[in-house]
């Protein structure tokens, strides 16, 4: 029975990590398969912060993942990075193959975004999902607490409000620039996510 299974956790929970090692060990025994990841830092593949990565399907808002799946049949699974990103019409898409093509699929998201809410395609994988795993590697707030909250930073002070969809850099030596402003995410716990307060040293 194919099912639709949705991992969540935040920044440095490992989601890319484990999307990788599913599709490789799937892929080395010959099992076919896609990978798909929609506005990765890096392009048409999904890369791992632990430094490994495999070429990708970068999927635009308007694919129809549907038709795209089932024009590369037989395929016997799909792994989702960023599923975050997906529409709610390309995550019901994604219920489809599952159950209209028998594709196993595996989608990895962040789950709230800098705001503390639900990211759009996040929700839709947890209202639909036959399975939702929270990733279990907690990532930590600098005073040692588990950090929850991916706060934005734009020249380095937190902000609240903005779009939704900037991809910066969770790497804080390589933060980019954006539009002139230094845009960046930390973690952070909820008490210092309200305070605004992203530690001594900076
Ligand atoms: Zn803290």
């Amino acid at each position: 029975m194919s099912m639709l299974r949705f991992s969540f956790g935040t920044m440095g929970s490992g989601k890319s990590t484990l999307a990788l090692q599913i599709h490789h060990n799937m892929t080395s025994r010959g099992v076919p398969g896609l990978l798909l990841t929609k506005l990765d830092r890096d392009g048409a593949q999904v890369t791992s912060r632990l430094g490994v990565s495999a070429p990708a399907i970068d999927i635009a808002s308007d694919f129809d993942l549907f038709e795209l799946i089932k024009s590369r049949m037989p395929v016997q699974f799909v792994v989702c990075d960023e599923a975050q990103f997906y529409t709610p019409e390309q995550c019901d898409q994604l219920a489809r193959v599952v159950d209209e093509l028998s594709v196993d699929v595996f989608a990895f998201g962040l789950i709230t975004d800098f705001r503390g809410l639900l990211f759009e395609g996040t929700k839709r994988m947890l209202e639909l999902a036959d399975q939702r795993n929270e990733m279990q590697v907690e990532a930590r707030c600098w005073c040692g607490e588990r950090a929850n909250n991916n706060a934005r930073l734009v020249n380095g002070r937190i902000v609240y409000e903005g779009e939704t969809v900037i991809v910066g850099d969770t790497d804080k030596v390589m933060s980019e620039p954006l539009f002139g402003d230094e845009v960046r995410y930390e973690l952070l716990c909820r008490r210092h996510y309200v305070a605004g307060d992203i530690g001594p040293s900076k």
